[in-house]
């Protein structure tokens, strides 16, 4: 970005945050912060807006950048025969009161079931072998 676009970005910030940078931090901030294209900048300020309750320095600036180019998060999934990728195995019980069969899901043993909260019991717990 250039100096306008920086400068139209850092009022309005200095505006929000009711601090104005001196001269001499001004320059560092945009030759520290000048590799930076415009909408990024915009992106990033839009973060810092919403996380951040003082006037950022060019670290926290530069923290944001590279927090918002990590990749999402992929979901690892693993073959399995037990929930066929799912992370969750059906298993049936009988109610005591009803005499009927429920069927109820939990957790697989395999490495699927991290995509699934521990609020739900592994199947180990439900269904000791
Ligand atoms: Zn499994």
């Amino acid at each position: 970005m250039n100096i306008h676009e920086f400068n139209f970005i850092v009022n309005e910030m200095e505006k929000y945050y009711c601090k104005k940078l001196e001269d001499e931090q001004s320059k560092i901030y945009f030759k520290q912060l000048s590799f930076l294209s415009v909408e990024r900048f915009k992106q990033i300020v839009d973060e810092i807006y919403k996380n951040n309750k003082f006037m950022p320095k060019v670290a926290d600036i530069i923290d944001i950048d590279k927090k918002l180019s990590k990749p999402e998060m992929t979901i690892l999934k693993v073959d399995c025969k037990e929930c066929n990728g799912s992370g969750i195995v059906m298993y049936s019980q009988k109610d005591e009161e009803s005499d009927y069969m429920y069927e109820y899901g939990a957790r697989c043993a395999c490495r699927n079931n991290r995509n699934w909260s521990i609020e739900i019991p592994l199947i180990s717990q439900v269904m000791p072998i």
